[in-house]
């Protein structure tokens, strides 16, 4: 049997290369960083989600360990059968803090949670309006719900507006958006989300994953952005970008919300919790965003630095108010070339091109991290200026 499968997996795959779509990895032999070793040498990372420059922090690594070393290595369980330690319960408590939320829910990864919030709150008399640009977890878990589903204009509140009306006679209405979308680095206006939810009665579910320590002047997010804290009934977010960069999900927002996700949440219900390692360094992580806001200060000047300096070169950057940076390129195969000669001056960036982007909008993403010193984006900038010249002449 597998004969007839595997020649069909090997056109499908040939056919993915000849589109140049191939997803190749690369290989780090060091921590992850600002900077990381790659076949032996050294190259600047910018294009890793490590915004805080937290996934090798020694404060955290140290707070793992003795977690390991105080709770075990592994859970062997899920948590409605064997229950969960007192380390799960304090991350939920710091969680909550942090965004100042009712309660929260753990998992094991932010697309858990993104798979897990519709099905379980909402069913066929219900609605769902979602950002047309959300990420590919959202789409799923709504894809696994019953609600009527609606989707409006990346950011275009005439649209959602629109799409409100449309599901006006739905029974409960929840707008569902990214709180920074990962292609632009643009915010979500929450403010005028949450306006539009007002008057028509619905509610908002942000996914934080992007923003969560980025956005707003302490990093709480984009509701920190907006004057929105405790506001939007639903966030959802990830340990694995700027919260230290490991793995583990949450959602957290009203109380009730949380408590019937407890009880009817699959990916909750029928996955594995959270190693204890990983736990202990997450809430130490919260602990350390609450001493001191030093890392999110460093993060904003960073971008702020290249945006500025990007223009002074001449660049075309689209304005940003995360650390999301998109030079843009326009033409496809030359934003592949700008990756790859990066790439030669030993700087990693990625180029994105239709159809994750609209037509004619490729571009490099660069993502700054507070890991990243003042010389590590002036050699940014520096092959940016070098490559423009070897490409444009
Ligand atoms: C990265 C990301 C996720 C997935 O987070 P994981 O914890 O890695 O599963 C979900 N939503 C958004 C918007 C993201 O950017």
């Amino acid at each position: 049997m597998y004969n007839s499968f595997q020649k069909h997996l090997q056109k499908e795959l040939a056919e993915i290369e000849a589109a140049g779509l191939y997803k190749n990895e690369r290989i780090i032999e060091s921590p992850q960083g600002a900077e990381i070793l790659v076949k032996g040498k050294k190259c600047l990372n910018f294009c890793a989600n490590n915004y805080l420059g937290l996934a090798n922090n020694p404060e955290l690594i140290k707070a793992a360990k003795e977690g390991m070393d105080a709770r075990g290595f592994g859970m062997a369980s899920v948590r409605f059968i064997c229950g969960c330690q007192d380390l799960h319960k304090k991350l939920e408590e710091k969680i909550a803090e942090f965004f100042g939320t009712e309660d929260t829910i753990l998992y094991a990864a932010c697309f858990d949670a993104n798979g897990g919030v519709f099905e379980p709150l909402l069913g066929e008399q219900d609605a769902i309006i979602s950002d047309s640009l959300n990420h590919a977890s959202i789409i799923d878990g709504v894809r696994l719900c019953k609600a009527k589903r609606f989707r409006y204009a990346n950011a275009d509140m005439a649209d959602l507006e629109a799409k409100l009306i449309e599901a006006k006679d739905c029974r409960f209405k929840l707008i569902a958006t990214d709180g920074v979308f990962s292609m632009d680095g643009n915010v979500c206006p929450l403010d005028k989300i949450y306006e539009l939810a007002e008057k028509y009665d619905a509610m908002v579910m942000v996914d934080e994953s992007h923003s969560a320590g980025v956005v707003g002047k302490t990093g709480r997010g984009v509701t920190e952005r907006y004057n929105l804290k405790g506001k939007v009934e639903i966030i959802t977010g990830t340990l694995g970008k700027a919260f230290g960069g490991g793995v583990g999900g949450f959602t957290t927002g009203k109380k009730e919300i949380i408590d019937m996700l407890r009880q009817r949440s699959r990916p909750y219900l029928f996955s594995n919790s959270l190693a204890p390692g990983l736990v202990a360094a997450g809430i130490r992580m919260f602990e350390m965003m609450s001493e001191t806001n030093e890392l999110q200060d460093k993060l904003h000047e960073n971008t702020d630095y290249f945006l500025r300096r990007m223009k002074e070169e001449g660049f075309d950057c689209k304005p940003s108010e995360s650390a999301i940076c998109a030079v843009m390129i326009y033409d496809a195969a030359k934003s592949q070339q700008y990756a790859a000669k990066m790439q030669e001056e030993s700087i990693f960036v990625t180029g994105f091109y239709y159809p994750v982007v609209p037509k004619g909008e490729a571009r490099i993403r660069v993502q700054i991290s507070a890991a990243h010193e003042r010389e590590h984006l002036d050699k940014c900038i520096a092959a940016f200026v070098k490559v423009r010249k070897e490409i444009e002449g």
